[in-house]
This record gives C-alpha cells, sequence and structure tokens, in this order.
C-alpha cells in the first residue's frame, strides 16, 4: 500500500503560512510577507495534491516519469514512486481541469496560476509587490484554493493508522486556520458557536461591521445561513436576544448568540411559521396571535 503524508505536510506548511500573514501585517514585515506567500503556496500545491491522490496516486507522478521508472506504471511500488517527478503547477491545475472542474472553475484556477508567478518572483529576484495587495492575493489563495480543497478532503475518510491522522484531527485544524484567516481579514468581526446541524464548535457567525451577524457557516459539515436580513430576527426564548432565525431547509430555528444555552448546547429551536398569522410558532406558541402567553 501507497503511504503518503501529503495531508499532514499541508496543514504543517498552511499553519505556518497564516501564522506569518498575521505577524507581516501586524509588524508589516516584508520577510514575513515573503515566508507567508512561500508556505502557504507550498500548502496549496499539497493540498491539491492529496485531493488528486484520493482519485489515483499517479495522477500526481510525471507521465514520462512513470513510464521510465516503473515497470507497471499504472501500478506502480513505493521504491519506484521515489524515483519519479511529480508533477509541477502546470500539471496540477490540468488534473484539477480534468477531475474536479465544478470545483475548480477557470477562476479558482486563474488565482492559483497568479499565484504561482509571485511564488517564483519571491524565490528568483527581488519582490516588487505592495503588501495590501500581497495580502489580499494571500487572503485569496486561501478561500479559493485551499478552503476548496479542504471541502473535498473533509468529504473522505482518514484513519490514524493508515493516513497518520484522523477526520476530527483535520477538522480541527482547519477550523482553526479558518479563525486565523478572519482574523486578519476581518478582525474581531466574527464569533464561534456550535453548529446546530453537526454540533461541532465551528459554527462561524460573521458579522464584520454590522451590527448583527449578516452570515454563518460550518466548517465541519455544509450547514450554513446565507445573507441574513435584519428583519429576519425573532426574540429567542432563551436568550430574549433578536437573535433567532428561521432556518426554511431544517425547519427549526437558530439563535445565533453563543452564550445562549441554543447558540452554545441546545442547537435548533423548535419553531415554525404560524398558522394562523405572518409570525412564528416558538416552542408551541406564536406571540403574535396569544400575546396573554408570553
Ligand atoms: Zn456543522
Ligand atoms: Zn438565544
Ligand atoms: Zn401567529
Amino acid at each position: 500500500m501507497i503511504k503518503f503524508t501529503l495531508i499532514e505536510n499541508s496543514l504543517d506548511s498552511i499553519e505556518q503560512g497564516l501564522k506569518f500573514l498575521q505577524t507581516a501585517e501586524s509588524e508589516e514585515c516584508i520577510s514575513a510577507y515573503k515566508h507567508s506567500l512561500l508556505c502557504l503556496f507550498q500548502g496549496a500545491e499539497l493540498v491539491l495534491k492529496e485531493a488528486l491522490v484520493l482519485i489515483d496516486p499517479i495522477t500526481i507522478f510525471d507521465k514520462n516519469s512513470l513510464f521510465k521508472h516503473c515497470s507497471s506504471p499504472l501500478a506502480p511500488t513505493m521504491e519506484e514512486l521515489y524515483k519519479c517527478k511529480s508533477i509541477d503547477i502546470r500539471g496540477i491545475t490540468q488534473e484539477l481541469k480534468k477531475h474536479y472542474s465544478d470545483i475548480f472553475t477557470r477562476a479558482n484556477i486563474k488565482v492559483l496560476e497568479k499565484l504561482a508567478i509571485e511564488r517564483n518572483k519571491v524565490q528568483h529576484f527581488a519582490i516588487e509587490i505592495s503588501p495590501k495587495e500581497l495580502n489580499d492575493k494571500l487572503l485569496e489563495l486561501y478561500l479559493l484554493v485551499i478552503k476548496p480543497a479542504f471541502k473535498i478532503i473533509q468529504s473522505k475518510s482518514y484513519d490514524v493508522g493508515v493516513n497518520g491522522i484522523s477526520n476530527d484531527e483535520i477538522t480541527e485544524r482547519i477550523s482553526k486556520f479558518e479563525e486565523s484567516f478572519l482574523t486578519i481579514k476581518i478582525g474581531d468581526g466574527f464569533y464561534i458557536g456550535m453548529c446546530p446541524k453537526c454540533t461541532e464548535y465551528h459554527h462561524f457567525i460573521i458579522y464584520d461591521g454590522e451590527s448583527y451577524p449578516t452570515y454563518t457557516y460550518c466548517t465541519s459539515c455544509d450547514y450554513e445561513l446565507k445573507d441574513i436580513d435584519p428583519c429576519d430576527y425573532q426574540i429567542c426564548p432563551e436568550c430574549s436576544w433578536p437573535s433567532l432565525i428561521y432556518d426554511k431547509n431544517s425547519e427549526a430555528g437558530v439563535c445565533l448568540v453563543n452564550k445562549c444555552y441554543y447558540g452554545k448546547e441546545g442547537g435548533f429551536v423548535e419553531m415554525e411559521p404560524c398558522s394562523t398569522c405572518t409570525g412564528y410558532e416558538i416552542e408551541g406558541s406564536c406571540s403574535d396571535c396569544s400575546p396573554e402567553e408570553e
């Protein structure tokens, strides 16, 4: 069996890259930006290779090289693979277009290609890009290349014995990356609560300059609340804040206060559109129809 440690190596590089980016931003340090670019790009390269290995390990090796070094190129041995050349960014983008064209669209691929040029510049030449521009590009790399690759990884099963890392550990690290990314991008304009769907504490609730959360998403599962309208907030029966959103897909309410019982451990609130008025029945009663019950 062929074992790879791509996933762990990629997570380590991404962690390093995000740390450098935080330092770069807070200390306006050019060399930290350079290191951030090198680490994040390497992390992206490795996590994309991991996504391709999940299809077939040989996808990440140069075809000529496989034919040259392996007695049966479609089923190489580990020893043979050590001698083979792996594909470069060009090869990676080609394989992504072939196998994951629904996830990696032209826009995503373009971000990777542009950053590849910047990475080469940093390696061989003096860097001329402004810190602000580089910061934006690195955040874009995270958002449009690394995060989609994480989604692919998280949909597969990992085992400590076989892969050296479990799904839980991967998910935990990804959640930490998301926290670093958001801190760099929007400062303290977010907080984390319990996801009502998967019950992990990976439900990112985003304010970003508004006085109420405008959208949320979970990094462990696909749960999200998009484009929340401030008019949609109802009073939560537990914490009494106007923080309760009716989630049509789940046919239940979600309180977005992370200190509230529901946001912390309760999960979904029993809630449905009221059968007689335009309001909601929350935990069995509608305050518009029967206010005296309050
Ligand atoms: Zn979740
Ligand atoms: Zn509440
Ligand atoms: Zn009613």
